[in-house]
């Protein structure tokens, strides 16, 4: 769920790069969703907010975008795609149900072009992972995305995948807490419509 008193259009409360990318759909399993990522531009802003897209490469994805339509469009559906399958495996995770191959084979795909535009470099004397010239590829946003979930799955964290409480929302979060029993994406949303909604129900009675 989006708050109304956000300035940004994106939330950034999944704990994480790939489940924050799973949340740019406000109330998936609603009658009315939400896409927050429609256009390039989206994506974009999406993944400037998110920390992943360095200010110096935003002229030349621009710049490509309006080049090349047809190409933006095509990075959008790869963007809706990668996002399905992330949300897809997941959400799966988070209920114990079985993984969806054809998910997986997508997130893969996805993995295997980031591991293409990766590199490892020295600087400081300390080494970290690089991407290659993120601002000539419209779909370098996804490459860290892909990885941040090639990596949550691997990892301990795994095991605090969470779906949002609220039958709407959707929305994935690792549950740090220290109990683990942390159920919605936001109290201040889902958490507090939830409460509104039993407090009437109770009234009812
Ligand atoms: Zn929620």
């Amino acid at each position: 769920m989006t708050p109304s008193n956000s300035k940004s259009r994106f939330e950034f409360t999944g704990g994480n790069l790939c489940l924050d990318f799973a949340n740019t759909i406000d109330n998936r399993a609603s009658e009315n969703p939400k896409d927050l990522l429609t256009a390039y531009t989206d994506l974009v802003e999406w993944g400037t907010e998110a920390g992943v897209l360095p200010p110096t490469c935003l002229q030349g994805l621009y710049r490509l975008a309006l080049d090349t339509p047809g190409h933006a469009q095509t990075a959008v559906r790869h963007a809706v795609h990668l996002r399905d399958a992330i949300y897809t495996i997941f959400a799966a995770v988070a209920d114990r149900r079985g993984i969806s191959g054809a998910a997986l084979a997508a997130l893969n795909v996805a993995v295997q072009d980031a591991g293409e535009h990766a590199r490892i470099a020295h600087t400081s004397r300390r080494f970290a992972w690089e991407w290659v010239l993120p601002g000539e590829s419209l779909n370098s946003v996804l490459w860290p995305v892909a990885r941040a979930a090639a990596d949550l799955l691997v990892s301990d964290d795994l095991a605090y995948v969470r779906q949002c409480a609220s039958s709407d929302c959707t929305w994935l979060f690792l549950d740090k807490t220290k109990n683990h029993r942390r159920r919605w994406c936001e109290m201040r949303t889902c958490g507090n419509r939830d409460k509104a909604r039993r407090y009437y129900a109770r009234k009812k009675k």
